[in-house]
């Protein structure tokens, strides 16, 4: 049985508009996946019906099922979820400002209530292992940081009450490609040594495929290609497919 399975998803947003259609995919325990595609093919809406915020985003699953370790999790709700094991990393690198780094990792163990509600030093020092630069700035208020630093702060926050599966969307977004490849390297170290499941959600092609071991391209809301990295084609190949063949 897979970690995740999901089933001919279908989303829809303001009842009208279709987002993603039919949909299946899966992540085994201890997988790191990738999901590929250009701007606006549905990627982030498939982890938000995986984490439950679809809601908030006048976003509804009109067929299909989301399954998380074999229980369809449709109908619960999305701090339930998270409590379950299920965190999300959303796009933009949602960080607490004007709280220091270490506040920040605090608050994301009260965020999830009963799994871990107050997440003591080894917990803390957990995140700083892998992310070494957010133990050197711990004391640092969290707008100071870079992009990148605040990405592997939204990363440590969703680790810190030792989720199950972690959904990282657009992790690489906007920062420099040797940051970004930073990023992706600890995220493969973190899925090794701990057996964390990853979904990641990635227009970067290149380094998506370096380090997942499978991983789905969707175009238009749906799957077009799934595969290995080599059965798939390789990198090249998923370029040229959604950058229209260039
Ligand atoms: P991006 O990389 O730009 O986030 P994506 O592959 O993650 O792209 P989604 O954000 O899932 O794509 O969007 C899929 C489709 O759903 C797009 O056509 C988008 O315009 C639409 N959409 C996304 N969110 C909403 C929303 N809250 N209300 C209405 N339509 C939306």
């Amino acid at each position: 049985m897979a970690l995740l399975n999901i089933e001919g998803l279908s989303v829809v947003y303001g009842g009208a508009i279709d987002a993603v259609s039919d949909v299946s995919l899966k992540v085994e325990e201890g997988a790191l996946v990738a999901l590929l595609g250009s701007n606006g093919a549905g990627k982030s809406t498939i982890l938000k019906a995986i984490s439950g915020i679809l809601e908030f985003e006048s976003g509804a699953i009109t067929s299909g099922d989301v399954q998380f370790e074999g229980q369809s999790v449709v109908s619960i709700r999305a701090h339930q979820r998270a409590r379950s094991g299920v965190m999300h990393v959303r796009e933009g690198r949602h960080v607490f400002a004007s709280m220091t780094v270490e506040d920040n990792l605090k608050a994301a163990g009260f965020a999830v209530g009963k799994r871990h509600p107050v997440p003591g030093k080894k917990d803390i020092e957990r995140i700083y292992d892998f992310f070494p630069r957010l133990g050197e700035r711990q004391g640092g208020l969290a707008g100071f940081l870079s992009g990148g630093e605040q990405q592997m702060l939204a990363i440590g926050r969703a680790m810190i009450s030792r989720p199950k599966l972690m959904l990282v969307d657009e992790a690489s977004l906007g920062l420099a490609p040797m940051i970004a490849e930073d990023i992706f390297t600890i995220l493969a170290q973190i899925n090794r040594e701990t057996g964390l499941s990853i979904l990641v959600v990635e227009q970067n092609v290149n380094l998506s495929l370096k380090h997942a071991e499978y991983a789905y391209i969707l175009e238009n809301g749906r799957i077009v290609l799934e595969g290995t990295p080599d059965g798939i084609g390789g990198r090249e190949a998923i370029s040229a497919l959604y950058l229209g063949g260039s």
